[in-house]
């Protein structure tokens, strides 16, 4: 049986006018049954987010500040959709209930999470869905973690009562009975934790874009929307800073073998991205998938004579690393050489800690860090079966003069990293997109 998922973000429901836009999508296909929601968003690139301004008024009350202001506009944030929409709904006992809890120190997640509580409330209302409340579905454990086992349990026979019900995303219970919340874009995992519960054929995930693109617009002039794209490399993508979906919004539909669907809600007829598990096929044309970039890294690179010899010596260095809580980016290596690649904010305050350790641990005959390195990866499942990838990949950098500094092929052939310049990032990316996305 087809049977959908959507989840709402926060700029499809910032107002009235995107409240109808997105009751258009729900009822014009009767297989989306069950609707997540987020807070209301910006509506504009001044506006302030509800939930920004739940946070703030949170904040006030620590201060033993007034929040009569600040409350009346998130009142009317809601009031103005309810007016607006022309819906018969007065919320007015709940946000005196919301407002009193708030000022009786109820908690930094319970202020938060009534942004995407009092949305749902009215957009069940105006689709005439049931309202189920992710307080009594979805759950946490003790020590904070998500409580994956026992939502699902609950939250099945839940939706099972329910044909077509609003789910308020981003929040769920602990054991005592508080108000959690996920991190920040956290209705993307609710919605995919319902998507599982609901055993979606599909999760449809509606934003504000038409679904990832091959290279961050900010750097690729109008670059081209990835039509389908897997896990994987999903995964590569968002690590080097590609986003539009939580990443902890992945694994339980990947685990379900449900895919995901980036669309448009002010573009409905677009297709956006298909997030599936696993494709063989990939345009012969393009080849690549997606290409992305990372800055502010650092190089720190250590040299050893018969450094290949030595039992442990990458361990030593790493474990300098972990004891300094500094994750390593990347670990390309030579036969004497060894370079790690860290996040150059983590470095900074603790290097000299950081080298005069290493110097200690293994005794290298130098040890050195370089600062200003980007890291490009070129991402794309159809490199493993198509010949000369790598070599387009050099030919178009260094057709663009830029000096590589680094290279990294994982072993999956899903992925070349190159290292550059963090100067050289945006030439060598539109190099790249030229040669294969467009000449
Ligand atoms: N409203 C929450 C946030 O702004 C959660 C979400 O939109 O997914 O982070």
């Amino acid at each position: 049986m087809d049977m959908k998922v959507v989840k709402f973000g926060g700029s499809s429901l910032a107002d009235a006018e995107h409240f109808r836009r997105v009751a258009e999508i729900v009822k014009s296909d009767p297989s989306r049954h069950y609707v997540v929601a987020s807070a209301p968003g910006k509506r504009s690139s001044s506006d302030t987010k509800v939930t920004d301004m739940l946070y703030q008024c949170y904040e006030k009350v620590r201060n033993r500040e007034d929040i009569t202001e600040i409350f009346g506009a998130i009142a009317e944030r809601y009031n103005s959709i309810i007016r607006e929409l022309g819906l018969d709904f007065d919320i007015g006992g709940e946000l005196d209930y919301i407002k009193n809890a708030i000022l009786h120190h109820s908690g930094r997640d319970f202020a938060a999470s009534r942004g995407e509580y009092l949305n749902s409330l009215i957009l069940a209302k105006y689709l005439g869905f049931a309202f189920l409340d992710a307080e009594s579905a979805v759950f946490f454990r003790e020590n904070g973690s998500f409580d994956e086992e026992k939502t699902n349990e609950e939250l099945r026979a839940e939706l099972a009562t329910r044909p077509y019900a609003v789910i308020p995303g981003f929040y769920g219970v602990m054991p005592n009975g508080t108000i959690k919340t996920f991190s920040r874009g956290g209705s993307d995992i609710t919605g995919s934790i319902v998507a599982r519960a609901a055993e979606a054929s599909l999760y449809e995930n509606w934003t504000d874009v038409s679904g990832f693109l091959t290279a961050d617009p900010r750097v690729v002039k109008n670059p081209r929307p990835i039509r389908t794209v897997t896990y994987r490399e999903l995964r590569e993508l968002s690590y080097m800073g590609a986003t539009v979906l939580h990443e902890d919004a992945i694994f339980p539909v990947r685990n379900a073998g449900i895919p995901i669907n980036i669309r448009n809600t002010n573009e409905p007829d677009a297709e956006g991205t298909m997030i599936v598990s696993a494709t063989g096929e990939y345009d012969p044309e393009t080849v690549i998938t997606g290409i992305a970039g990372k800055r502010g890294l650092s190089v720190i690179t250590i040299e050893k004579d018969m450094m290949n010899a030595e039992i442990g010596f990458g361990r030593r260095v790493l474990e300098v690393l972990e004891e300094n809580d500094i994750s390593f980016e990347h670990l390309p290596s030579g036969v004497d050489t060894m370079s790690v690649v860290v996040s150059t904010a983590a470095l900074d305050d603790r290097r000299e800690r950081v080298l005069t350790a290493i110097q200690r641990a293994v005794r290298p005959d130098s040890v050195v860090t370089e600062d200003g390195l980007a890291l490009l990866a070129v991402v794309g499942r159809g490199m493993v079966k198509s010949k000369g990838t790598a070599a387009r990949v050099f030919g178009a950098i260094s057709g663009a003069g830029v000096n590589i500094r680094m290279i990294d092929q994982g072993s999956s052939e899903l992925n070349i990293i190159v290292g550059v310049e963090e100067s050289d990032l945006n030439v060598a990316m539109n190099a790249i997109y030229r040669e294969f996305v467009k000449k």
